[in-house]
């Protein structure tokens, strides 16, 4: 495919020249470059309105953001050998913050590959692409991730519903080699699994490794709540570290055998349980049969896809924090997370003060956390900051 030339309207070049990588259709000087019968991930050349080069990316004429700045090279577009690069760029700094070979090497733009997330379990990968200019790239990708890790099996979790919005349909493909049934990684010391094909997302959330490991000094024999555990990852870990009982509860048959499989993994088996069920439901009724715990933690998935769902989503976090301080012991540790990029994380505060002050409880914030290293942000796109972690201790009122 030859490159087409993507020119934008006067003073539209002012984000990218800030650092960012994506244009609006709106910031394009249709006239001059018509998108209309571009291809979807085709290979553009970004200019100003005056022609001047900006950089090299891939467009898709089907997408709210038209295009995607990739390099700001003349001599280095998007190819095979400039996926090679960044994606050495982006092994070096996970194998610097990372011990053992269990974590996301790629974070899309936050690694300067826009539309491709990958995640390592050792010598198998799991990768995800979410664009019409990845997907383009696709064989290159595989080829890629091959030569810089030489991995025994790659699989495409290609099954994001995001990709409708670049016009992409939703497939999981094993794209080399072979991949079992079962992933295994590390974490705090600890062996997990995962399922590589009906597991959530890419499998693991790598993103809360560094929060789950401020756990430990929270945890003093007691009784731990889980909600939204997934497949465990802080419950097994609450139990590692000394809670004496754990309830893990998720709505997702499938997560909470993987939760005992875990359990069990670590001879934890004796102090995990789980349940089944709606999280506010679950909470509600531990209410009501006076159940009370220690240390309760909050991972639900994101409430606030979209900024149109920002008050139901706030609402949403309201409730399930309510419901959770209820839930605990006099002195107890509620651990609230949020992975919606548009909950900031002083509207997140906010709500889990009064919260308290609903439930007449005086909360203190102890420390908070963030996505991991391997999810670096980009300081000039905000969508890739999108996690906060509270650390709260919550008494009666004073
Ligand atoms: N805490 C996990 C990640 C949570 S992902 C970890 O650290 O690995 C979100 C989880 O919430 C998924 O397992 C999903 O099945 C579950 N979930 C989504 N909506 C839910 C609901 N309303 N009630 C209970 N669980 C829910």
């Amino acid at each position: 495919m030859s490159t087409a030339q993507l020119r934008l309207n006067k003073n539209q070049d002012r984000r990218l020249r800030f650092g960012h990588c994506w244009i609006y259709s709106n910031e394009v000087d249709t006239k001059a470059t018509p998108l209309k019968g571009m291809e979807p991930g085709q290979a553009v050349d970004i200019v100003n309105h005056q022609g001047k080069w900006l950089g090299s990316g891939y467009a898709n004429p089907h997408s709210l953001i038209c295009a995607r700045l990739v390099s700001r090279d003349r001599e280095h577009p998007l190819t095979g050998s400039l996926l090679v690069h960044r994606l050495k760029i982006a092994l070096s700094l996970r194998e610097r913050m990372h011990t053992k070979p269990y974590y996301r090497l790629v974070f899309g733009e936050s690694d300067g590959l826009p539309g491709l997330v990958v995640d390592r379990y050792g010598d198998l990968i799991v990768a995800q692409i979410t664009t019409a200019g990845m997907e383009r790239m696709k064989a290159e990708v595989v080829a890629a991730i091959e030569k810089v890790l030489k991995p025994v099996g790659i699989l495409l979790r290609n099954d994001s519903s995001i990709r409708g919005q670049e016009g992409l349909d939703q497939y999981i493909e094993l794209a080399a080699g072979k991949m079992p049934e079962l992933l295994t990684l590390e974490e705090g010391g600890l062996k997990f699994q995962v399922q590589a094909q009906e597991g959530q997302k890419t499998g693991w959330f790598f993103d809360q490794a560094d929060n789950r490991a401020r756990m430990a000094r929270y945890i003093r024999g007691g009784r731990v709540l889980d909600v939204c555990s997934y497949v465990g990852a802080w419950g097994v870990q609450a139990a590692a570290m000394g809670a004496k009982e754990v309830v893990c509860v998720d709505s997702s048959a499938g997560a909470l055998e993987m939760v005992q499989a875990n359990a069990a993994l670590n001879d934890m088996s004796k102090k995990v349980s789980t349940e089944r069920a709606n999280a506010f439901d679950a909470l509600r009724d531990l209410r009501s049969e006076r159940e009370h715990f220690d240390l309760i933690i909050l991972d639900p998935p994101a409430f606030i896809k979209r900024r149109k769902d920002t008050k139901e989503g706030t609402l949403a976090y309201k409730r399930l924090n309510q419901a959770a301080m209820q839930l605990l012991s006099k002195d107890g540790i509620l651990i609230t997370s949020s992975c919606s990029h548009h909950m900031s994380q002083e509207n997140l505060l906010q709500l889990v003060q009064q919260a308290g002050r609903h439930n007449d409880r005086f909360v203190q914030l102890l420390e908070q956390g963030q996505q991991a290293t391997d999810h670096p942000i980009h300081p000039a796109i905000p969508e890739t900051a999108y996690l906060k972690s509270f650390y709260l201790r919550v008494l009666p009122a004073f």
